[in-house]
This record gives structure tokens, sequence and C-alpha cells, in this order.
């Protein structure tokens, strides 16, 4: 059945973003014409999918990737580019969810992969990621002791060195009256995710892998060895297959499709501010801070600022959005009022129910890894390395997911549900704020 987009206008090329607007290898990937045979097939072609193909080739097994637009073109290649360990659920409800031991096991997975993408950036330099090391998590409350406390606990669980700065010294550098104490992770970096993700699969095409864009998978049949992937003009028949098509899944696969829920989030990218930029942010950390719906941001070198923020099921676009964002902005910074916005855009999450990836195997040799939610960079690099673990080595790390299954994600009601979940956790905010700023 033929996957139906609801924003047909995106389908195919990538999206106006500051990702599309700095693309430095804009040449593309062929599409599949032929029918062709692999070992394995991934589905999907963001940072899962790349980094399923990518770590497949490393092990010597050289798969195929097809992508039904272009590679990165999802959440992969619209994102706030921040890439730190960890997972959208935060480390102290995994520790209650499986215990500490499997916590500290699944939470390393997160910690090799930030060693696996600087590896895999290896001399692309600035190109792929912002020099500057370093990311700032900032408290939105004023709650003396728990910042310093919650610092304490993830060094500890992580085996981490995020480093506590109090209130005065984070307001040195950013100038808002809403930041209370905040931690620096100091190996924390900005990545480039588009080109990032177009890298590492050009990285793995020269393994040997085969990778193919404009080229959306629109059935699955099972053969007697393995699975019949048909596309618009070839297939490829193959043992086994990895699906990692996120929230963009439309149809393909009932199960998969109905586990998470497809939340939009958005990024604006201003017109560079000038020496008033000074005025409210001096920092070049990327800083994040810790509502629900939080703000993200980072500065670039000719002083235009890179803005995310919000969750919602419906999708505002264009100068709508940009309104939205740069409102957003001056609540935080009233001093940078009147600044313009250069384009905003918008990209789907998938969210599972857990808030944790969902990896594993529907039956024998039909995998997926998806529900990587707001914390994917290092994530979906995690169920790259353990899947691919798993095909070439029968390694059974994989099984570390275990906990968090395939629950159905309410869908089609599941988003007016989730959307008045988050305006009720918006509120939840709003009073913590009032009870504990004054
Ligand atoms: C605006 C935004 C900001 C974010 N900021 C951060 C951040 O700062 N840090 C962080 O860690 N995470 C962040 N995230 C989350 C992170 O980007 C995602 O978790 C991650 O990119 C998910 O990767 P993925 O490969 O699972 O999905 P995607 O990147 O969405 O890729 C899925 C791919 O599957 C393809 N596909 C779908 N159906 C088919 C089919 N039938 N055949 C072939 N291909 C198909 C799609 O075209 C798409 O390219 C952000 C997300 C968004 C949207």
């Amino acid at each position: 059945m033929p996957i139906r987009y609801k924003y047909a206008e995106e389908k195919g090329e990538y999206i106006d973003s500051y990702y599309s607007r700095t693309l430095y290898n804009p040449g593309k990937f062929p599409t599949l014409t032929d029918d062709i045979n692999a070992k394995v097939c991934v589905i999907g072609g963001g940072m899962a999918g790349v980094a399923t193909l990518h770590s497949l080739v490393e092990k010597g097994e050289k798969a195929v990737l097809i992508e039904a637009n272009r590679i990165g073109w999802g959440a992969s290649g619209r994102n706030g580019g921040f890439v730190s360990p960890g997972y959208s659920q935060g480390a102290g409800d995994i520790v209650k969810r499986v215990g500490e031991c499997h916590a500290r096991e699944l939470l390393s997975l997160t910690t090799d992969a930030m060693g696996i993408i600087n590896r895999r950036i290896g001399n692309q330099g600035k190109k792929l990621k912002d020099n500057i090391p370093g990311l700032l998590d900032v408290s939105w409350f004023d709650e003396p002791g728990t910042v310093e406390k919650n610092v304490e606990f993830l060094n500890d669980l992580m085996s981490v060195n995020y480093e506590f700065w109090p209130k005065e010294k984070i307001r040195d550098y950013y100038h808002s009256d809403h930041y209370y104490d905040a931690f620096l992770k100091p190996n924390g970096f900005q990545l480039h995710s588009l080109n990032y993700t177009i890298h590492s699969a050009r990285e793995a095409e020269k393994g040997g892998a085969r990778v193919f864009e404009n080229s959306p998978a629109l059935n699955i049949s099972k053969t007697t060895n393995g699975w019949k992937i048909l596309t618009e003009n070839g297939s490829v028949t193959v043992d086994e297959l990895v699906i990692c098509c996120s929230a963009y899944i439309g149809s393909l696969n009932f199960k998969l499709s109905t586990a998470t829920l497809p939340v939009a989030t958005y990024v604006m990218l201003t017109e560079p501010i000038g020496d008033r930029l000074k005025d409210a942010i001096k920092g070049k950390w990327g800083v994040s801070d810790n509502r629900f719906s939080s703000n993200y941001y980072r500065t670039f070198d000719d002083t235009s600022l890179f803005w995310g923020g919000r969750v919602s099921m419906f999708r505002p676009a264009g100068k709508k959005l940009e309104q939205i964002m740069k409102n957003d902005l001056f609540g935080v910074y009233p001093q940078l009022r009147g600044v313009r916005a250069a384009v905003a855009w918008g990209g789907l999450m998938g969210y599972p129910v857990h808030k944790m990836p969902q990896i594993g195997q529907l039956e024998p040799g039909f995998w997926y890894a998806q529900g990587f939610g707001g914390s994917g960079m290092t994530s979906t690099i995690a169920g790259g390395e353990v899947i691919s673990n798993a095909i070439v080595y029968g390694d059974e790390r994989y099984k570390l997911f275990e906990p968090y299954g395939l629950d159905y994600a309410g869908k089609p009601f599941g988003p007016i549900v989730a959307q008045t979940a988050y305006w009720l956790f918006q509120l939840q905010d709003t009073y913590k704020e009032w009870r504990l700023n004054g």
C-alpha cells in the first residue's frame, strides 16, 4: 500500500532550513530501479537507519539502505543538533523501571555512541561539528541544591564529569532572569546533523554498502528464506531487514506505526543579530532548559541564533511559526525584541508512551529501531550498534531494550490525548515557576 504523507509538499526534497541551506554535499544517491539481493536491507535513511547501515559495514556486512526521500530528510536533518548521552526518559526513571545495574548498561550504550560519532566525523571538522565543546542544562526553577544533587547522581550513574554551575555563573554568560542553577556537559557538542548523516551514509557506501534515495518501501512480503521489499521501480530480496522509519512510517507496518505518536517540534534561525547578541548571550555553549516544553539554542559565528523549542500535535508553518518562535525567544530574552527570523521549520519525532527507544525483532530477521523521541542523536547510534552486533555476531545486548516494548500509543485518538497532556505539563511548569520563583 502506498505511503501517504500528510504534507505532500515536503515529500522528496529537503525542506527549507538552516541545514539544507548549509548542506555541503548536495549530490544525490541513486533511485532503486532493479531487483537486487542482499543479506540485510535497512528501510529509512535517518540517523537510526544510516547508523545501522554504517555499523553493519564496519563489521564487514555490505547491506542495502532504501530511503523514501533524501538521506536525513526526516527529524535527523532538521533537529537541534545537541549531542549528549541519555534517552528521552530521564535517568532516574530508567533506574526506577529496570534497576540500577540495567540502567547503567542502557546509558553506557549512549556514552559509547558519543565516541562512535566522533570517530565517524574523523577529520571532517567544522562541516559536521561546531568546535566549541560543552552543552549547558539550565534550570528554569529556583530550587537550591536540586541541580547539584542531580549532577552527583548522573556523574555516578553514567560515569560522566558534569560540572555544576551556580545561578550567578550562568547569568554571567546568559542574561536571562529566568535562569537559575545549571550544569555543563563538557563532552556534549553541536552537530550539523544533516551533513553528518549524509557523511555517514557516504562512508558506508565507500565501504561497500548500497544506498538508494527516493525509493520508498511500499510493501514487505515474506519469502522462503527472508523478505522481499517492493519499491516503486525495484525490489530488494534479503535474509534480514531493519525498519527505521520513525514518525514518517505511514502505513508500512501497523504494529510499528501504532507504537509511537508523531510529535511535532520546531526550530527558527534568526538573521545575524550583530552586537546586540552580546546583550543577551555571551556563551558559545549550546543551552537547553528543564521545562517540559523547553527551549534549546546555540549561536553561530555570524551572530545568528539557532532557537528551538515547543512540542505540539498541531503544525504551524511559515510566518505564523516564525512569530510563535520569536515570541518564545523574546519571553526569555526581551532585550532581543525586534530580531528577525531568517527561516523556521518543524519536524516529527516518534514518541513511545514509555519515552524509550523501541529496538528488537517482530519475528526472526524482522528488526526495528524507532521511538527515539527528542533525544535521538546518541540513542540512534546505540540502536544501530546493538542491531548490527546482533545480526553479524549474534550478540544479545539489544535485549536490554526488552522492557520497553511496542505499547500501543493510542492512534488515531492518541494525538488529542497527547496534546491535552502537553498542555497539562505546561500548566504544571507555570505553577511550579509561580510556586518556586515567586
Ligand atoms: C526539531 C527537532 C529537534 C530535535 N533536537 C534534537 C537534539 O538537539 N538532540 C537530540 O538528541 N535529538 C533531537 N531531536 C530528535 C532526533 O532528531 C530524532 O530522535 C532522530 O533524528 C530520529 O532518527 P530516526 O532515524 O529514527 O528518524 P528520522 O530521522 O525521522 O528518519 C526516518 C526516515 O525514514 C524514512 N522513511 C519513512 N517511511 C519510509 C519507507 N516506507 N521507505 C523508506 N524510507 C522511509 C523517512 O523519509 C525518514 O528519512 C530533535 C528532533 C526534531 C524534529
